[in-house]
């Protein structure tokens, strides 16, 4: 069975089957990074919702080349390097170097096509000159040039914000030189000790939403299938978008608007100011990347995701038993070979529907269920069922480690974790039981469990855990 693919698009507000403009090519750009900080976990999810997109339509036959950008010159970027006395494009291109390399230990696939704004100055200014010529955008005497927004008429249709609605989005910069309120910066006038290149309405630096327009624009031409980024990024960024492209070409921009939720921490949304980023780089010093995986997939990409360390540690407690069960099948078991095409057919279904990753996941726990039992009993027939289950589920970045390497990795961090006075109370019981003082033991047992602790006995002694 050969469904089509489905996804959300934000344009048109509800799910469509995905046709490519052209035949099987896909054209898919996703919205990049400003490294003006370090890489934190809604960079991250991004990141990993379209390289998990790209890696399945590749699967499903097409032949797509993937875009993403870095946003290298930004008023935080100057900010930030103004501040450390470096130029701004030293500092940016070292916090390239370190998110790249956390998008790395993280197995996040690279892009085709890595585009950078600041190596795409003169196609902005020509990009900008067209639009001037066109009577779609005008320069100020200060030398800043600026999009009409009355000039588009169609402004508002991917946010379906009526151009008053708009106005409440958006930052009003106060600019004695605009013509109406919504009209946003295509080129921005060098202020005193910002970085600058020359163009005809002066020295200045391209405004962020033409970045991307022209980015594309030369890269893919005039048209494209896919364009993701997060949801924040709707409005005003790729309305904008739209409206500058479309305003040059004629033609629709992108078909599909893709949009992936954002992330909250415990309820919050994550700022710098509230001081509750999680940082890819110390999300990865506590969790496996794989239970940040496991727990980021579990939504529909859609949804917001409301980070709580419980969200990982029970990621954690579940990828463990999945792991503990291929541990035990590859003990068990002389030969792991074979396959199981109900599991592949499954997740396809799951994944062509929207990239369901949250039901591709519920098969999963499904699949585990079973196989722990037939593993149990010594049902060599799970064998073919774990093999497709580790090879279709990499997809997702997930079983790629050896099982007994993710699984001491846990129980090592597990131990480090438990503090002295609970050791000490389980060495106790220990000793109670010994003495076959099972009177005291228990109830040391009951003391632990009351503290969040689990005491279990083993062939070698005593594991102690977190309830
Ligand atoms: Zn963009």
């Amino acid at each position: 069975m050969n469904r089509n693919i489905k996804f959300y698009n934000s344009l048109t507000r509800q799910k469509e089957d995905f046709v490519p403009l052209d035949d099987h090519n896909v054209k898919m750009y996703a919205c990049g990074i400003t490294p003006s900080a370090e890489a934190h976990i809604g960079h991250l999810y991004q990141a990993l919702i379209y390289d998990i997109m790209r890696k399945f339509l590749v699967k499903e036959g097409y032949n797509v080349v993937y875009a993403r950008n870095y946003t290298d010159v930004d008023d935080k970027i100057i900010a930030k390097s103004n501040e450390l006395g470096v130029p701004a494009s030293e500092y940016a291109e070292k916090m390239i170097e370190e998110i790249d390399s956390e998008m790395h230990a993280f197995q996040i696939g690279e892009p085709d096509i890595w585009l950078y704004a600041t190596k795409t100055i003169p196609d902005m200014i020509k990009f900008i000159s067209k639009l001037i010529e066109k009577g779609k955008a005008y320069p100020t005497p200060n030398g800043d040039v600026y999009f009409s927004v009355d000039k588009f008429k169609e402004y508002g249709k991917l946010s379906g914000r009526r151009t008053e609605e708009a106005l409440d989005g958006v930052r009003i910069e106060n600019d004695e030189f605009k013509k109406s309120p919504l009209d946003f910066a295509l080129w921005k006038s060098a202020k005193e000790g910002e970085p600058y290149w020359e163009s005809p309405w002066g020295r200045g630096r391209p405004g962020w939403h033409i970045e991307c327009s022209v980015m594309n624009y030369v890269t893919f031409g005039e048209q494209i299938d896919i364009h993701g980024g997060g949801r924040d990024l709707l409005f005003p960024h790729h309305e904008n978008e739209i409206a500058q492209t479309e305003s040059l070409t004629g033609k629709p921009f992108a078909k599909y608007w893709i949009h992936n939720g954002l992330i909250r921490v415990n309820g919050q949304k994550m700022s710098k100011s509230l001081g509750n980023s999680l940082l890819m780089k110390d999300l990865r010093k506590n969790y496996h990347i794989e239970v940040i995986k496991l727990a980021l997939l579990q939504n529909s990409y859609h949804t917001d995701i409301n980070i709580t360390d419980k969200l990982f540690e029970d990621a954690e407690k579940h990828l463990y038993n999945f792991y503990k069960v291929l541990f035990e099948a590859q003990e068990n078991f002389q030969k792991c070979s074979g396959e199981d095409k109900k599991v592949e057919e499954d997740f396809d279904d799951a994944m062509r529907d929207d990239l369901n990753t949250s039901k591709a996941l519920s098969y999963l726990f499904n699949i585990f269920k079973e196989a722990k039992e037939k593993v149990a009993k010594g049902d060599e027939s799970v064998s073919a069922t774990l093999n497709s289950v580790i090879e279709t589920y990499s997809l997702l970045g997930l079983f790629k480690e050896k099982p007994k390497v993710f699984l001491d990795g846990v129980d090592r961090k597990n131990k480090a974790d438990i503090p002295d006075e609970i050791k000490a109370l389980a060495e106790r019981r220990w000793q109670a039981k010994r003495e076959k003082n099972f009177a005291l033991a228990d109830s040391l047992r009951a003391d632990l469990e009351n503290l969040g602790y689990v005491v279990k006995d083993t062939r070698e002694g005593y594991e102690i855990s977190k309830a």
